[in-house]
């Protein structure tokens, strides 16, 4: 995994832990994840974000569906801390017919179980689009759900650009009023990752249907303006467009060269005064 992602450039990577939609995926064991360790290290790599499946929801009206989402994520976690200091990836989940305020109880209870033997990896809660009854596509929904947590020094925010533009976050003609949001909401000390995709939808669509970069409704002006935001350096950024390999490495390059153009404009500016 970490070879291919530095073959096209990148410093960082995503993975899921199984098969994002079932089951039937041979999962990295303790020895893959060794090997990862060591070649992280020697690369100097930003933290990566595995990505726990899509189908697990900590809040289903079905307690059995409940029970399976802690006990994989358990296991998940388990695998996690031996590769320590990064981060794992969730949907908060959906309520069904529960209601938001029941679901955030049930997802704070849920992760308080997963997160009380858990020591080196922080979980990510993910900003969502608010298709179906999925919680967290308002940061206040984010933010109750790390209210409740008893171990809030493990907990982050994953902030996904197209889950948010779909959410009805206008983050194209309002950027820094979204972030500024966000920051009242949940503080940017929370925020750890970027997911950064282009939308198929317009805002407020509550749709999550990925684009490529610059090709949605979102667009390369905005992506690069979060790319490139003072507040947001630092973070792992990490593509979740629909691409083969190459159509990733045209990305990295393209939003590398906006960051450049971006740096030579403000050097120049520099110059002049
Ligand atoms: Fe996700
Ligand atoms: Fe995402
Ligand atoms: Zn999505």
């Amino acid at each position: 995994m970490g070879e291919t992602a530095a073959g096209i450039g990148a410093n960082t990577f995503a993975f899921f832990t199984r098969n994002p939609r079932g089951r039937g995926f041979k999962k990295p064991d303790a020895a893959d994840l060794k090997t990862l360790r060591d070649f992280l290290e020697r690369n100097q790599f930003a933290p990566i974000v595995a990505h726990a499946p899509y189908t697990l929801n900590l809040c289903s009206d079905r307690p059995e569906i409940r029970a399976y989402a802690e006990r994989t994520m358990e296991e998940d976690l388990k695998l996690l801390d031996t590769i320590p200091g990064n981060y794992y990836n969730i949907h908060p989940g959906c309520h069904m017919r529960k209601g938001i305020e029941v679901g955030i109880r049930d997802i704070t209870e849920s992760l308080n179980r997963i997160m009380s033997g858990t020591s080196g990896t922080i979980l990510l809660l993910e900003t969502m689009a608010g298709k179906g009854s999925e919680i967290g596509a308002r940061f206040e929904e984010l933010r109750q759900v790390l209210d409740g947590v008893e171990r809030p020094e493990f907990f982050g925010v994953c902030l996904d650009t197209c889950h948010v533009f779909d959410a009805g976050y206008d983050i194209v003609n309002h950027l820094e009023e979204v972030l500024d949001e966000f920051d009242r909401q949940i503080g940017f000390e929370r925020l750890r990752a970027i997911h950064l995709n282009d939308s198929k939808n317009i805002c407020g669509s509550h749709k999550d249907r990925h684009e490529k970069i610059g090709e949605g409704k979102i667009g390369l002006k905005t992506l690069t303006a979060l790319f490139t935001h003072p507040r947001l350096q630092g973070l792992p950024f990490i593509l979740e467009t629909p691409n083969e390999l190459s159509g990733y490495e045209q990305e990295i390059h393209i939003l590398n060269e906006a960051a450049n153009r971006l740096a030579r404009r403000k050097n120049n500016e520099i110059n002049w005064d």
